[in-house]
C-alpha cells in the first residue's frame, strides 16, 4: 500500500523544490514536477521519511532510487518539451519516470529486475500515471516505438550503447552517466544527423552499473 499524501509531505516536497534551485536547477517544469511527485510513495519503507531528503537511497534487488537533485539534472539537460517522446532505460522505483510524465505523456521505460518493473508498474498505475513500461535488458532500446525525442539512462556504462542512439530523432538528445564503477561523467549527446552528434560533459556522478540481460 502506498503512504498517502499530506500537507507536511507537500511542503516538504516546496523545500525540496527550492533547495535544487539553489544547487542550479532554473528549468520551471522540472521544479514543478519535484513539487508534484510523491517521492515518499516510491521509497521502500524504511526509509520513507527521508523521502524528501536529496539524497539516494536503497529499493529493492540491490538498486536506489536516484537522488532527486540528479534526476531533476538529468531531466534539465534533456530539455523536455511537452510532446516530447521519451525513452527511458533503468525504471528502478519509477520516480524518474513519474517525473518525466509530469512533463509529457509520453514516456517509455525499460526494467532489467522484473521484481522492480512490477512494483513500479503497480506504483504508477496507484499514483495515476500512465507509463508505458516494458521488463527487459535496455541496451536494446525498444525499436518498435522509435525514434525518441529525448533518451535518459539511468545506469552508468563505460560506452553508450549503439542501438540507443540510433533509436534517436535527428535533433534528439540523449543523457547518460559515461565510466567506470566508481565515478562517472554525466554525457549530453546531441545527434545532429545520421552520423554525427556532438558529446558534452556535465559534472561526475555515481549511478549503478548497466548490466547485460534481464533478472
Ligand atoms: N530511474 C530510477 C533509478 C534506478 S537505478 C529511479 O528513479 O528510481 C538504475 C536502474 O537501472 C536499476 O533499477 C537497474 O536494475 C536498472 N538497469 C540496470 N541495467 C539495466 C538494463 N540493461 N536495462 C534496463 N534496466 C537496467
Amino acid at each position: 500500500m502506498q503512504a498517502s499524501d499530506t500537507h507536511i509531505y507537500k511542503a516538504q516536497r516546496q523545500i525540496l523544490a527550492n533547495n535544487l534551485k539553489t544547487k542550479g536547477i532554473t528549468d520551471k517544469r522540472v521544479l514543478e514536477a519535484i513539487r508534484q511527485v510523491p517521492r515518499h510513495a516510491f521509497m521502500d519503507e524504511r526509509y520513507i521519511r527521508f523521502a524528501y531528503q536529496d539524497d539516494a537511497f536503497p529499493i529493492a534487488a540491490g538498486q536506489t532510487i536516484s537522488q532527486p537533485y540528479t534526476v531533476a539534472f538529468q531531466t534539465q539537460l534533456l530539455d523536455i518539451q511537452k510532446d516530447d517522446k521519451v525513452l527511458e532505460i533503468g525504471t528502478g522505483s519509477g520516480y524518474q519516470c513519474a517525473v518525466l510524465l509530469e512533463i509529457t505523456s509520453s514516456v517509455f521505460s525499460i526494467e532489467r529486475q522484473e521484481i522492480l518493473y512490477e512494483s513500479a508498474f503497480k506504483r504508477l498505475k496507484e499514483l495515476g500515471y500512465s507509463p508505458h513500461l516494458r521488463y527487459g535488458d535496455g541496451h536494446e532500446g525498444w525499436p518498435e516505438e522509435a525514434p525518441f525525442d529525448k533518451i535518459l539512462i539511468t545506469a552508468a556504462a563505460h560506452e553508450i550503447p549503439p542501438r540507443l542512439l540510433e533509436q534517436l530523432t535527428i535533433g534528439g538528445k540523449l543523457v547518460m552517466p559515461v565510466g567506470g564503477a566508481n565515478t562517472q561523467k554525466m554525457t549530453l549527446v546531441e545527434k545532429i544527423s545520421d552520423t554525427e552528434s556532438i558529446f558534452s560533459e556535465h559534472g561526475g556522478f555515481v549511478f549503478v552499473p548497466l548490466l547485460k540481460g534481464k533478472v
